[in-house]
């Protein structure tokens, strides 16, 4: 099935080719690591999980590489304020970021590249971009001169004249121009720096994807992918950097961006508070339910996201795990299914499908289940059988499943020794941890209320 992605610097939906035969080369840019990531930042996680585990289905060899800025100056400013080392506020972010990946069933990029590994890469293409008169240094700070690259501006569609209007009111006076922007810049004591011919500094933003990318993909590469917001000035200046101290005409070739989640239709962001951390949402919801919530709108398009539409999308889960039951999954997935996805990833109609085979393995159609669990599986969904996802997951500090089936064996020999007080304080433990029993013909049957 040909894959069609809309490549933002086209401004349209093209055919995918990859450079190299049988290799695609991906990019995303990853967290800047101050703080747990919210529901908005989990959106191109998941969407772009979605895109590589369909080239893995299409093409012999895939690298992801998605990165994580551990250098920033939100960073810097966040441990001063909890009191805490650098180290330690990256590290610990670092883990929690893993770990609401796991619980979004994300899987890991093949490359997980740090920018403070990476620092005497960046050194060199700062060198290469003023050795090709695209730099200069200004008082301890590095800049890229965007008036020396022709068709700087092409990925935001956007004048010299626009970008300078846009800067900021206050230009740094040692710009030459004010849409020139930093790749180095000084450090004083508080701050993390690296020695360099500028001086002890630390890099800007921008240098660090282009430089990793290079490392680990090459100077050309496919698909560059992140959120809308990225596309200007972050995505545009790495065009410029990769370009310029390259010589190359494109760094990547196809460029993907997914749109906002947004709350009441405003976008969700630190800035308006008006966000849910992932953790938070991972305590009222199954992590596959957000997930689903997070598939549920074309990934260009908004997504307004609520606790009612992560229950909405638990209870359509409920079905398809009800309609796929114990089958296994097929081989291949569904024609129309890769169809939906392979045209621009659509998944809200790749969701609609996984609906119509569920209709008819409900009708008896063990093809269609078998189906529909492959295609699922492509999504990320119906990642266990039907009995766990009836049961539940275990939250933190929560009943495990062992401690529920021992209190539930002691219930039974609590009745069988006609104990019944002790075998209603047993149900009402149970119940009061949000378990329900269900007493049946054979034996008792349990399930965690969501
Ligand atoms: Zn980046």
């Amino acid at each position: 099935m040909a894959l069609r992605l809309f490549n933002t610097l086209a401004r349209e939906k093209q055919d995918f080719v990859p450079l190299k035969d049988g290799h695609v080369g991906i990019y995303a840019c990853g967290p800047t690591v101050y703080d747990n990531i919210h529901v908005g930042n989990a959106r191109p996680l998941v969407v772009f999980d979605v895109l590589v585990r369909l080239l893995r289905q299409q093409y012999p060899s895939v690298t992801y590489v998605r990165n994580i800025t551990d250098v920033d100056d939100k960073i810097n400013q966040r441990a001063a304020d909890r009191a805490i080392s650098i180290d330690q506020l990256c590290e610990e972010t670092i883990e929690r970021f893993h770990a609401d990946a796991e619980a979004l069933y994300v899987k890991a990029p093949d490359v997980e590249p740090r920018a403070t590994h990476h620092i005497a890469e960046m050194i060199a293409m700062i060198e290469a971009l003023i050795a090709k008169g695209h730099a200069y240094e200004a008082e301890g700070h590095v800049l890229f001169a965007i008036g020396t690259m022709d068709d700087y501006g092409k990925l935001s569609n956007r004048t010299l004249e626009m970008m300078r209007a846009g800067a900021r009111v206050e230009v740094a006076p040692y710009k030459r121009d004010a849409g020139d922007f930093v790749l180095w810049k000084p450090s004083d004591d508080n701050a993390p720096g690296w020695d360099s011919p500028w001086g002890r500094g630390r890099p800007g933003w921008h240098i660090e994807c282009s430089a990793m990318s290079a490392v680990y993909l090459d100077k050309e590469f496919d698909i560059h992918a992140g959120g809308l917001d990225l596309i200007f000035p972050h995505h545009e200046n790495e065009i410029a950097q990769s370009c310029c101290a390259h010589g190359t005409k494109a760094m990547a070739h196809y460029w993907v961006h997914n749109g906002y989640v947004t709350v009441d239709g405003e976008k969700m962001s630190k800035s308006l508070g008006n966000f849910t951390t992932v953790r938070d949402a991972l305590e009222k919801h199954r992590g596959e339910a957000v997930r689903y919530a997070l598939l549920n709108a074309h990934y260009r398009a908004p997504l307004d996201y609520s606790d009612g539409s992560v229950t909405e999308a638990k209870q359509a889960l409920d079905r398809l795990y009800r309609a796929a039951g114990d089958v296994s999954a097929a081989e291949v997935a569904d024609a129309d299914f890769l169809a939906a996805l392979s045209d621009d990833l659509n998944t809200p109609l790749a969701l609609s499908v996984l609906h119509r085979l569920a209709k008819q393995a409900n009708q008896g159609d063990r093809a269609a289940a078998a189906s529909l669990r492959a295609s699922a599986n492509l999504l990320g969904l119906l990642t266990q059988d039907e009995a766990s996802w009836v049961r539940g997951e275990a939250q933190e500090g929560a009943l495990s499943d062992d401690e529920i089936d021992g209190l539930i064996e002691e219930r039974q020999k609590a009745r069988a020794a006609r104990d019944f007080a002790r075998a209603d304080e047993i149900r009402d433990t149970l119940s009061a941890a949000g378990i329900a029993l269900l007493d049946g013909a054979d034996g008792t049957s349990w399930e965690r209320q969501s």
